[in-house]
């Protein structure tokens, strides 16, 4: 299955009597095709100056960012990956940290105690940190340079600031794991297939694999179009359904057990921000501008750029109770802005 193929073909919507072309990209996961041109969405930090055609799957609704940059590495120092710890992000350090907590409740088919633990991009290593506390071995892989720093000193041990693809070339780690964790990892790869195939060898039979992305069959990618929270183009390659997340772990060697739509904080604040996207001309105001990030500051001029983020506070205040109800509802029906899934390996069976 070569993902990268359709990332990388520019599409060809525009030219209307190249529709048979052979080059208009098929799905990368159900290999339907070809792919029709959605909509042209550009950063919603103000990266960078362009836009990027989202192209959807009409067999399995999974989209793709077509024309995403070879070396994205970049991308991942700059608008929302700036480098500088804002005073506010330590203001909710102890809000990040039960929130973080809350997600070993994924872990609960296997006994905590002893169980191996990876987690591929640990970011900070705050998730590992509440998992350690609870008595799994934790190890992580994270490659920036900097959420490493971090993660080393909050996790002491075995993090390593290794790419995705170098898993198995950490001489300290163990060979087999009783979790794997992808936490919002997985649209982010040019080739999602190569790192579940890793995780596939990773695991120990009765393992699990616990992978959390966007749902772009939701209410609020529906609402949001190119004004999307979970969009994130280009650094979201891959915009994941509960069917394409289904069809590529299945082709992986998974069978998926339960896919959750529970992780409220994420579905709320993109429910919140992609109904304000919506409203204002500027994106995401409320974090760009607590980040005083310099691309929307510039965009905008400093006057507009602050009457936006006092209108978007506004607005949130305004919106915040409605849509908490929203939020709750389109969880109940499988609707919400992120999913998380639960597989467990498919084990040959052993009998002639
Ligand atoms: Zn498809």
């Amino acid at each position: 299955m070569s993902m990268e193929r359709a990332v990388e073909s520019p599409p060809r919507a525009s030219d209307a009597e190249d529709v048979e072309s052979v080059d208009r990209p098929r799905c990368p996961i159900c290999g339907s095709g070809p792919l029709r041109s959605l909509y042209s969405a550009s950063p919603l930090d103000y990266s960078i100056d362009r836009s990027f055609p989202i192209l959807a799957c009409v067999g399995c609704g999974h989209g793709v960012t077509s024309g995403v940059p070879r070396d994205a590495r970049s991308l991942y120092e700059t608008g929302s990956y700036d480098a500088v710890e804002k005073r506010w992000h330590r203001l909710l350090r102890s809000f990040l940290r039960v929130l973080e907590a809350r997600k070993l409740r994924y872990l609960k088919s296997l006994p905590a105690e002893g169980a191996r633990l990876l987690e591929v991009g640990c970011g900070k290593g705050r998730f590992l940190e509440a998992a350690k506390r609870k008595g799994y071995r934790v190890y992580g892989i994270e490659p920036s340079s900097r959420s490493f720093a971090v993660a080393s000193r909050l996790v002491r041990g075995f993090i390593a600031p290794i790419g995705f693809e170098d898993i198995a070339t950490v001489a300290d780690f163990p060979r087999e794991y009783e979790f794997v964790m992808l936490w919002h990892v997985l649209e982010h790869l040019d080739a999602p297939d190569s790192l579940l195939a890793q995780a596939r060898r990773l695991l120990s039979d009765g393992g699990r694999l616990v992978i959390a992305v966007p749902n772009f069959a939701s209410l609020q990618a529906r609402v949001g179009g190119a004004n999307w929270y979970h969009l994130d183009p280009p650094r979201h390659v891959h915009h994941f359904t509960p069917r394409s997340l289904r069809l590529l772990a299945e082709k992986c060697g998974f069978e998926v057990e339960k896919i959750s739509f529970d992780s409220f904080y994420q579905d709320y604040i993109g429910d919140l921000i992609t109904v304000v996207n919506r409203l204002l001309p500027g994106k995401n105001v409320i974090f760009n501008g607590l980040r005083r990030n310099p691309a929307y500051l510039d965009r905008y001029g400093a006057v507009r750029a602050w009457a936006q983020f006092a209108a978007a506070a506004w607005l949130s205040a305004l919106f915040a109770p409605p849509i908490f109800l929203v939020t709750l509802l389109t969880q109940w029906g499988r609707r919400s802005g992120t999913m998380i899934a639960i597989m467990k390996p498919v084990v040959p069976s052993r009998r002639a």
